[in-house]
């Protein structure tokens, strides 16, 4: 059996099996056993959680917290509100818009590793949200639309799909003329870098017309290791470009240090830091959220100047219409006691609740 499968097996996902890897603390043990939440990661991301420290970066956006029982600043039906679901245009429960060229094929709901700060946490975490995942219909709905030219393939992650799935997936959608590139956003090359089997390297391919890019999530340096060095070299040596969203987290990697040694690290392994996103105002997910002010004094006191361009992302938010860059120099149209108003590309607005330090 591969080994991924292996890791997939044998998710740890119970008291039992954590316990194997930490000393679990009183809080982390009482979060487990008393919250109703799908959690889980690899074996492979456990054996990095440091055992003694439960504020080690990874035991943080691994094991549930009794904070997600908080909600003060996050939204309810955030992903419905996120992702257009409920206004305007009909389209499968599959397919995401924001953007006329582009759109997002939500194709599963698993994920190798339940990220307690998701903002698909309602999908993918707290189940209270289903849609259906059909890719008939989404390819269906992708043929019509002559003027989608990228579509991204997310879920969940979808590199836990089948490689007959995703072969099946790039098949097709390498068939639609009016597809230019196709892109995948998945964390398998920090949780789960065992994924990146020949097999996948030749479904994935070498040239062809229509490239393939993949966009990981890496938040700490810790994260990165030897088996990440040669899952991101095996995808680009079959032509695939690896880059890096991250995402602010309170605690996580919001200092200076941490900050730069994460985009540092992410070069020496060949991955291109392309976002830094603001942590989504989803439910729950408060106690990992800062001041959206934070990402940019990080880009301006961590990065800019202090180590190579290459090294940094673009800080922007996803919002419902799209997402708006927050780099140091591009501030706020207005701020209230409760409310920051954001402009996008197109001189339009939208709101974000406030969250104080
Ligand atoms: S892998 Fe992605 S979709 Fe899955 S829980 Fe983590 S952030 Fe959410």
């Amino acid at each position: 059996m591969q080994e991924w499968i292996k890791q997939l097996q044998n998710i740890v996902n119970s008291l039992d099996k954590l316990e194997e890897f930490i000393n679990v603390s009183p809080e982390e043990k009482e979060a487990i056993t008393s919250m109703k939440t799908k959690w889980g990661t690899t074996p492979y991301f456990a054996s990095l959680m440091d055992p003694d420290d439960p504020a080690c970066p990874i035991r943080m956006q691994v094991i549930p917290s009794r904070k997600e029982q908080v909600n003060c600043y996050g939204l309810q039906d955030y992903l419905i509100f996120k992702e257009n679901r409920a206004v305007g245009e009909k389209r499968p429960d599959c397919i995401a818009r924001q953007y006329q060229d582009r759109i997002a094929f939500t194709v599963t709901d698993i994920c190798a590793n339940y990220c307690r700060h998701c903002f698909r946490k309602e999908l993918v975490v707290d189940q209270e949200l289903s849609l259906r995942f059909d890719l008939n219909e989404g390819l269906d709905w992708i043929r019509e639309h002559t003027e989608v030219r990228d579509v991204l393939i997310t879920g969940g992650d979808p590199f836990i799909l089948s490689d007959d799935k995703l072969d099946r997936i790039i098949t097709e959608l390498r068939r639609i003329p009016h597809v230019e590139m196709i892109r995948f956003g998945t964390r398998t090359p920090i949780v789960l870098p065992q994924r990146i089997t020949p097999e996948l390297m030749e479904i994935l391919g070498d040239f062809h017309r229509i490239p393939i890019w993949i966009n990981t999530q890496c938040n700490h340096p810790v994260e990165i290791t030897q088996q990440t060095a040669e899952a991101v070299f095996n995808l680009l040596k079959c032509g695939v470009n690896v880059g890096n969203q991250a995402v602010l987290l309170k605690g996580i990697n919001d200092d200076v240090d941490t900050f730069r040694l994460l985009h540092q690290k992410l070069l020496s392994v060949r991955i291109r830091p392309y976002y830094l996103f603001y942590c989504e105002a989803a439910p729950g997910i408060d106690h990992f959220r800062t001041t959206v002010e934070k990402g940019s004094e990080l880009i301006r006191d961590a990065l800019r100047g202090h180590t190579t361009g290459l090294a940094q992302p673009m800080y922007v938010i996803a919002t419902n219409i799209g997402k708006i860059p927050l780099m140091p120099d591009y501030y706020f149209q207005e701020k209230t006691d409760k409310e920051y108003i954001l402009k996008n590309y197109k001189g339009q607005t939208t709101t974000l609740p406030l969250i104080s330090e």
